[in-house]
């Protein structure tokens, strides 16, 4: 009989409106193996309630959220169909959904799911403990400072004298980050002191936890792995654009950016970003796929990683199905094999 796969998407992250894009490629991906696999559609609404079945395929055919009521946790209800699933595929991006919340859950109900474990997946969204365990594993990464909110909002002398200890530290630009986010979304370049006070300021309304990181200048690189125990890395891919940075608008206005596919980098410079990416997917504990990003400093031929992401952008154009078909394996293909390895490591001895 065929396996019943519990399509997750939507989400309580800005990242919500992808994750239903992505959810519609991945619906089609599986339904081009229907001999094997039956897709069960969940959509988690942007006030947290679970929809099910016929509303949830509205939502992944119309490609756009439905309106959310006012959240209301007494409200949340888990639906019934979820019991039937046989393995789930969570495609949610950020909080909430790709930071090892889910996966917790999911690990609970004893059923198979996507991707990587509650540790893989808190460690790799988290950019302070993440880019601890790249140290840890001796990954190459720019230099970096984490500031917490509570740092920020405390006494008013003090502040300025913590951005002061910043710039000395890093000096200028430097980028500040909310910890546990994506899509670029809170993260400013700052090149002066008022600029640093403010981004501080703007990153701590969306995160208790900041990173603050000296800045490149480099070549944007990525490249995709898929496994568990053996992972593969994929070709490399590049991201150009206009902008000041990879900054939301560019990662999501049509047309701003541009991927080149594989990117033209010497051999050995891609080998070892290969290489890289490997050993950070290992160094959080993944498993099932990841898309690491990575600066590559032309003049000097240096590589630093940036990120991992554990639950990628998966639209029939981003970066991750792009480099898996740049390599020969068809979007239809990856989706059977990301279930797969699913099902091995939930049957693999704990
Ligand atoms: P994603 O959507 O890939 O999850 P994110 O929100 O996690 O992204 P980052 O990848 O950390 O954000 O940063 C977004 C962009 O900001 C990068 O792609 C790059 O253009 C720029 N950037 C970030 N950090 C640095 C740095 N230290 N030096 C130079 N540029 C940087
Ligand atoms: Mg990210
Ligand atoms: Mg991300
Ligand atoms: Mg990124």
């Amino acid at each position: 009989s065929k396996l019943k796969v519990g399509l997750l998407f939507g989400g309580r992250s800005g990242e919500h409106e992808v994750s239903i894009i992505s959810a519609g490629a991945i619906s089609q991906g599986l339904n081009a193996n229907a001999e094997k696999y039956e897709v069960l559609p969940f959509y988690i609404q942007k006030n947290g309630q679970w929809m099910a079945s016929d509303i949830a395929q509205q939502v992944i055919e119309s490609g756009k959220p439905l309106e959310a009521n006012e959240p209301n946790p007494n409200l949340w209800q888990f639906p019934s169909a979820a019991a039937s699933v046989d393995v789930w595929f969570p495609i949610l991006h950020g909080p909430n959904g790709e930071d090892g919340t889910v996966q917790g859950l999911l690990q609970l109900m004893q059923k198979p799911y996507i991707g990587s474990g509650v540790m893989g997946s808190s460690v790799g969204m988290d950019k302070i403990g993440m880019k601890m365990a790249f140290a840890q594993a001796g990954i190459p990464q720019v230099k970096y400072m984490a500031v917490t909110r509570a740092q920020i909002y405390s006494d008013p002398c003090v502040f300025p004298k913590l951005c002061d200890q910043i710039a000395a530290e890093l000096g200028y630009p430097c980028f500040v980050k909310p910890a546990n986010l994506g899509s670029s979304v809170g993260i400013s370049k700052c090149r002066t002191h008022a600029e640093l006070e403010a981004a501080l300021d703007s990153a701590a309304s969306y995160d208790r936890r900041i990173i603050v990181e000296a800045g490149v200048t480099a070549r944007e690189v990525e490249c995709a792995v898929l496994g568990n125990d053996y992972p593969k890395a994929s070709v490399i891919g590049e991201i150009t654009f206009d902008s000041d940075f990879y900054d939301y608008e560019t990662k999501y206005t049509a047309g701003r950016a541009d991927l080149t596919l594989p990117a033209n980098l010497p051999d050995a410079v891609a080998q070892r970003i290969r290489e890289l990416a490997v050993q950070a997917f290992q160094a959080i504990d993944c498993s099932g796929l990841a898309r690491v990003d990575f600066f590559y400093v032309e003049s000097t031929g240096e590589v630093l990683i940036n990120e991992i992401n554990t639950l990628p952008g998966f639209t029939s154009t981003s970066m991750y199905p792009q480099l898996w078909r740049e390599a020969g394996i068809e979007f239809k293909d990856l989706v059977d094999q990301l279930v797969q390895f699913a099902l091995e490591r939930h049957t693999a001895p704990a």
